[in-house]
């Protein structure tokens, strides 16, 4: 009679030859990958993961999911629909790559040790891709990844303890509670303190400059920049000191007024409107104010789930790396284009990235760092 092996049962696991594994590991990536697509297409616009099934956004045509390959399915059709021959992102090919060979590596880096730990940071690092390019995309993490990744990072560690270096499932779950609220506590007071020093950025024209509002975005001596490149939370606001303001539609006319504009509001000194309603608004000033903050609150509940699954140590490197690594890839930027002065870039994807780093270098920088002390 069979036995039916508990899945975290090791003996089960390294009783077959590793490369089995890592390729296993490889193709079982791939396949969530192919998941993962559908949830960066859909989490932030709303839409049910699981239904209906994937298919090509011109025509409906779903491929049947027994002709649906990772990798393969988009290699076979030159990226193209089968049915209606649209054009199919190559993203969508290289999110399944990506995340077959993160978990291939995942499992190179503890599986042989631990399989139970590869997996679980296999789970944390499906979050890292989803957050990652929903980020560029929409400049939120959804909650499922955030709150859903503190509620599945808590449990998996009192499952999982050795996740955090412990054998006891009690010391997994307080590790693993403690690196959240770290996580989510350092993260919540740089966004805090942020919002004081960095929150604006001053952009100084010629004196008298003209500026316009329009429903699409802010001219500046003939150049339009769209609001959606300017404005990233409902929160953000524009800010002048105009010398004169006028409507042109209406001819209402200011003289020496601030005005501020969000996304749900324009101020002209004491008047309130709503900027839906306006068509152009023109004013002449020297200056003006820009929001400009590096982080929101998604990346302070994102940072709680990254410290439930990697402990205080992770988060705190986490949230220093990734201001390192978005000092040196906004440099970077500026070097090799002129960038706008309205540019922006979401801040998930830095704290992915160091915190990806962590999970396969921390020990070892760590011991460097201790080796210099
Ligand atoms: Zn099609």
């Amino acid at each position: 009679m069979h036995t039916i092996q508990n899945v975290f049962d090791r003996e089960l696991w390294v009783s077959l030859p590793p490369w089995f594994w890592t390729s296993t590991l490889f193709v079982f990536g791939c396949m969530v990958g192919s998941f993962l697509n559908v949830c960066i297409y859909r989490m932030p616009i709303g839409l049910s993961i699981v239904s209906p099934p994937s298919h090509c956004p011109k025509c409906g045509y779903s491929i049947p999911w027994y002709l649906n390959m990772p990798l393969i399915t988009w290699l076979w059709l030159r990226g193209r629909c089968a049915h209606c021959k649209a054009g199919i992102s190559v993203r969508y090919f290289l999110v399944e790559l990506l995340t077959g060979i993160a978990f291939a590596a995942c499992w190179l880096r503890v599986g042989q040790e631990f399989p139970s730990v590869a997996l679980s940071l296999c789970v944390l690092i499906a979050g890292f891709i989803v957050a990652t390019f929903i980020d560029f995309d929409h400049f939120i993490i959804p909650d499922e990844i955030t709150l859903g990744g503190i509620g599945v990072g808590i449990a998996l560690s009192l499952l999982v303890p050795e996740l955090h270096h412990t054998e006891s499932h009690v010391s997994g779950l307080i590790r693993s509670a403690v690196g959240a609220a770290v996580g989510w506590g350092i993260t919540y007071a740089v966004l805090q303190a942020g919002k004081l020093a960095f929150g604006k950025q001053k952009v100084p024209l010629e004196p008298n400059t003209k500026v316009l509002f329009t429903e699409t975005g802010v001219h500046i001596q003939g150049e339009e920049t769209p609001f959606e490149e300017i404005f990233s939370r409902p929160s953000d606001e524009i800010r002048l000191r105009a010398h004169t303001a006028w409507m042109p539609g209406s001819g209402q006319r200011w003289e020496d007024v601030e005005v501020r504009l969000s996304p749900s509001r324009l101020k002209i000194g004491t008047d309130e409107f709503d900027p839906e309603k306006i068509t152009e608004l023109a004013m002449t000033c020297d200056a003006l104010v820009l929001p400009r903050e590096a982080m929101g609150f998604g990346d302070v509940k994102f940072m709680g789930a990254i410290g439930a699954f990697l402990g205080w140590q992770g988060a705190v490197f986490s949230l220093l790396a990734s201001s390192v690594i978005g000092a040196v890839l906004g440099l970077s930027l500026i070097i090799a284009r002129k960038k706008e002065w309205s540019s922006k870039l979401p801040y998930g994807p830095y704290i992915a990235a160091a915190a990806t780093l962590w999970i396969f270098v921390g020990d070892a920088l760590l011991a460097w760092w201790q080796a210099r002390l």
